[in-house]
């Protein structure tokens, strides 16, 4: 499948949205959709309108992503485009699908799960070439609800919201947010919580979930075309970079093993805890999907764990490398029909694919750390530096973040090194480990200055803390957005210094420390 090939199977039509209302600026909000993924065989989705919501009304529209996207601001952020962002009013050309999925989750096996309360509205082409999906999370029911009620509460939409945005800024693969809405409704969940959509951007929505529900029911002819349209979708340059003579199904595998390393081992750079890697949360794309009970590291602690119902541990910060190369074996289990006709030729050569994993992520970590350490250079022996500094931060509780944006100070000037030690219990446990570090950037050739500035682009002042996103969800449940805008507008600049929100970059107190992550579903 050819995606540059696609043409519009009608003209772009303007839609004039808004219910009746008056519409005041001078143009029509226009989406242009170009729907690929609904010209897919019936089975892969469902096609239903998103229910109408009460009192829709803007909480956030992002100009900068939905200027990415061709689309105006402006427009968007108006009752007119509160309408279209909350589901009230669907544009001419939209898809408007829920699409079918089954996952593996906590590691048991759902054949049926799919869009229950997210519908797809249709892709755009960017103005950077690139196709995005824009889906409404929280649109009401669909086929695939089973007992829920479709809709999302104000406080993950929030979290969400915060994110994936700083995830985007922070240079990770993800899913973005163009615009969160209050629906003027409530949700029942444990309580009664405002409810709110949010409209998720993402490469596609095509999932490790995706195969199997395919391979669940036999389904080769739909295994094949899934094949098919995701390397068309993400990875058309594949057939140059890896041997174009093995078939689809195995250069598939290779590129999602791929992005899945290179994914986790960016995770693992920020202090970042998915909290529920299940495989219907594997985006083919290697994008970061699904933001429920989500987390960063304060203090370092590979076996950290903040989601209420992740028990035994099975997504803790430290796991997730093992954890995606699980869910890559799901992966290829679905494809082994596709590689080859003999069962055990087929298991061999996905086997094969699968082994590459430790390497890849081996590599796309070292690469990580190094950066974060200052180096240029990438030596074998710099993987026992990276893992003594982690040792002793994790036996002195020194925050992750705090830490490395620290070491950028004592980088440039051996006198920062007394502030940074500071932050160990044990001082001597950073000068011990210093001092081979120091050895080894003397290896490389870049004055302090360059170097520093350096790590500064990789050791970000800013990620978005636990207990900030809380506070800004408390708000927000007031109907205070204040913390939520000072949050997003910090976090699109996290390398950046800003004195003025220093606060925002330190550790919680212990009484602001969360403990726990809930799904909130
Ligand atoms: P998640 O935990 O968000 O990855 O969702 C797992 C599955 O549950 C997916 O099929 C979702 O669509 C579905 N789901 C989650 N929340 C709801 C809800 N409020 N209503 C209907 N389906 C839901
Ligand atoms: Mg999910």
């Amino acid at each position: 499948m050819q995606f540059t090939q696609n043409k519009r199977t009608s003209p772009p039509s303007p839609c004039r949205a808004g219910g009746g209302m008056v519409n005041e600026s001078p143009m029509p909000l226009t989406i242009t959709f170009d729907n690929s993924y609904a010209r897919l065989p019936e089975r892969f989705a469902a096609r239903v309108a998103p229910t109408k919501v009460r009192e829709p009304r803007i909480i956030k529209v992002n100009y900068p992503l939905a200027e990415l996207l061709g689309l105006d601001p402006a427009q968007l952020d108006s009752p007119e485009g509160a309408q279209i962002l909350a589901g009230n009013v669907v544009s001419e050309g939209a898809a408007s699908i829920a699409l079918a999925y089954a996952g593996h989750q906590f590691g048991g096996f759902s054949p049926q799960l799919g869009d229950g309360r997210a519908i797809l509205l249709g892709e755009v082409l960017a103005t950077d070439g690139t196709r995005k999906d824009i889906q409404l999370k929280g649109a009401g029911p669909t086929p695939f609800s089973r007992r829920g009620d479709g809709r999302a509460a104000l406080g993950p939409v929030l979290r969400e919201y915060i994110v994936s945005e700083a995830m985007a800024a922070l240079g990770v693969p993800t899913t973005r947010s163009l615009a969160a809405v209050a629906t003027g409704e409530t949700v029942v969940r444990e309580q009664r919580l405002p409810g709110a959509v949010l409209t998720r951007v993402a490469a596609s929505h095509m999932r490790v979930g995706t195969f199997e529900f395919f391979a669940a029911r036999d389904d080769r002819e739909a295994l094949s075309m899934l094949t098919s349209y995701a390397l068309a979708r993400h990875y058309p340059l594949s057939a140059e970079k890896h041997d174009s003579a093995q078939n689809e199904a195995l250069r598939l595998l290779e590129c999602v093993v791929e992005a899945q390393a290179t994914l986790v081992a960016r995770w693992l750079g920020i202090g970042f805890v998915h909290g529920v890697m299940n495989t219907d949360n594997t985006a083919i794309s290697g994008e970061t999907i699904d933001y429920g009970p989500c987390a960063f590291l304060d203090e370092y602690d590979p076996n950290k764990t903040f989601s209420s119902i992740d028990h035994g541990g099975r997504y803790a910060f430290g796991n997730q490398p093992r954890v995606a190369q699980w869910n890559l074996a799901r992966f290829a289990e679905t494809l082994l029909p596709l590689i080859a006709d003999e069962e055990d030729e087929a298991a061999r050569l996905a086997t094969e694919r699968l082994q590459r994993f430790p390497g890849v992520f081996e590599a796309a970590r070292a690469r990580v750390m190094s950066a974060k350490l200052g180096l240029v250079s990438e030596r074998e022996e710099d993987a026992l530096l990276v893992a003594d500094l982690l040792q002793r931060l994790a036996a002195n509780d020194v925050d992750y973040t705090v830490f490395f944006r620290s070491l950028c100070a004592a980088a440039e000037d051996r006198a920062a090194d007394v502030q940074t030690a500071a932050l160990f219990t044990s001082p001597n446990a950073f000068h011990e480990w210093a001092a081979p570090w120091r050895r080894r950037l003397a290896s490389d050739e870049r004055t302090p200055q360059a170097r520093a500035q350096a790590m500064r682009r990789e050791n970000p002042a800013f990620i978005p803390r636990n207990h900030r996103i809380e506070q800004a969800i408390a708000a927000g449940g007031r109907g205070d957005f204040r913390p939520f805008e000072t949050l997003v507008r910090l976090l699109a600049r996290p390398f950046d210094d800003q004195p003025e929100l220093a606060e925002l970059a330190n550790p919680p107190l212990p009484d602001e420390r969360v403990q726990q992550t809930f799904c909130g579903t």
